[in-house]
């Protein structure tokens, strides 16, 4: 329940302003909630004299059966969904046919145009929308205050988020806010025979991987890193309802603003994590200034070029470019590592990769368990060779 402390109310209002359900109201100069108050949390942030509080009580697991749906947050940007949005809606997919339950798609923004045909494409039987203008561009207080009262409403099962750096901001405020149990950068997601979320992800540095499950509270959540999972082919034929949510965000409710975007990444540069091809370096390289070599192997295929987290530690690449645990986590149709030894953090990383050509001197490296193609050998005569061949293909054709 809601509790107000009286004696601190100063009946500034404010709480009344951002309600999203207009469940507050000043009575006697003192606020009061009525039985709209979904119990969402919005007006406790924002008391400036933290008169308010919620008492939440762990759901009763007999109430569980109440919680119904699996639900996936549609993160966009500049009106594009996120590609992990729609992996995780064939994810979901499979877990509510598993669970006989519907797949919803929570999408927050402003003119979002086509984006909830986009989702029922790709698998969504129900689109949540909430389009205002206060949710144009991400901010976790009105991101937050909008899925929170809509969990609250609605009663999902089950939410994931996209481990994106939004995807990883919102998950946990909303855990913190409702009370709920969150799994960060599941590698692995399935139905058991209780009908509980499993959610996979690798324990004490990658050197295990921990089964974890959320028995206590509803929805279960957990964020997944992009590409862990495999985007499904659109089908136009499909059909779903789009639900337009009437959950307002007040501008008193958001502190922050969006007052500059700067793209990190070079204009025109691929991404590890998009490029169907991507050539990384590891220690083997052993100076900066070799990077070129390799660097020359990815433009002539066209790849992106990355490497393993020494490299990023040295300051000879971006962190965008660091492949595996505390990196990206990539699965392109091609991967060339050179000079890459396969420590088992690196591993994790990139071992969905469709093709993996692994170029190391030792034949013992661990690289060479994951690769199809294994070149023991030194790297500073393999791929300039190897530079060599694809420039007189080319010429050829
Ligand atoms: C919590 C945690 C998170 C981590 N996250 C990441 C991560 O995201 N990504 C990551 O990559 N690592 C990560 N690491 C680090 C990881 O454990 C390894 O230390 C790292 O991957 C090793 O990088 P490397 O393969 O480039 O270097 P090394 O292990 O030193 O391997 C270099 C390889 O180059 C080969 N080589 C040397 N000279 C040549 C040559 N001339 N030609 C061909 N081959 C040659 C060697 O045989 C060797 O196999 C993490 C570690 C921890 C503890």
């Amino acid at each position: 329940m809601l509790n107000i402390d009286k004696e601190k109310c100063t009946a500034c209002g404010i709480c009344v302003k951002v309600c999203p359900f207009d469940a507050m109201h000043l009575v006697n100069e003192k606020a009061e909630a009525d039985e709209k108050c979904t119990l969402c949390g919005a007006c406790l942030k924002v008391c400036p004299v933290d008169a308010l509080s919620i008492e939440r009580k762990r759901v009763d697991p007999s109430k569980f059966k109440d919680y119904k749906g699996v639900w996936v947050w549609a993160e966009h940007i500049d009106g594009q969904l996120r590609n992990v949005a729609l992996e995780l809606l064939g994810k979901g997919r499979e877990l509510a046919d598993k669970l006989g339950e519907p797949l919803g798609a929570v999408l927050l923004g402003h003119n979002v145009g086509k984006l909830p045909e986009v989702l029922i494409q790709h698998g969504a039987d129900i689109v949540y929308v909430s389009d205002q203008e206060l949710l144009a561009h991400y901010t976790t207080e009105a991101y937050t205050d909008v899925i929170a009262a809509l969990i609250v409403t609605e009663k999902p099962n089950i939410l994931l988020y996209g481990a994106t750096a939004n995807g990883r901001d919102l998950g946990p405020r909303i855990a913190a806010r409702l009370i709920l149990g969150l799994t960060a950068d599941c590698t692995g997601l399935e139905i058991d025979d209780k009908r509980q979320l499993v959610q996979t992800r690798p324990a004490f540095g990658g050197n295990i991987m921990a089964s974890i499950l959320s028995p206590y509270t509803r929805p279960q959540m957990a964020t997944v890193r992009p590409n862990v999972f495999k985007a499904p082919d659109p089908d136009t034929s499909r059909t779903g309802e789009i639900k337009n949510v009437d959950i307002k965000v007040n501008k008193a409710a958001v502190r922050t603003k969006i007052v500059e975007t700067i793209i990190e990444i070079e204009e025109g540069a691929l991404k590890v994590d998009e490029a169907e091809m991507v050539v990384t370096c590891g220690r083997g390289i052993k100076d900066p200034k070799n990077i070129e070599i390799v660097a020359e192997l990815a433009n002539e295929l066209n790849a992106a070029l990355g490497g393993s987290r020494p490299i990023v530690d040295q300051g000879w690449m971006k962190h965008h470019q660091q492949v595996g645990q505390s990196g990206r986590t990539i699965a392109p149709k091609l991967y060339i590592a050179c000079g890459i030894s396969g420590a088992i953090q690196h591993l994790v990383g990139m071992r969905t990769s469709d093709i993996i050509v692994a170029i190391n001197n030792d034949p013992d490296a661990p690289i060479h368990t994951v690769s199809d193609v294994s070149i023991i050998g030194d790297l500073f005569k393999v791929v300039p060779a190897l530079v060599k061949e694809l420039k007189r293909v080319k010429a050829q054709k």
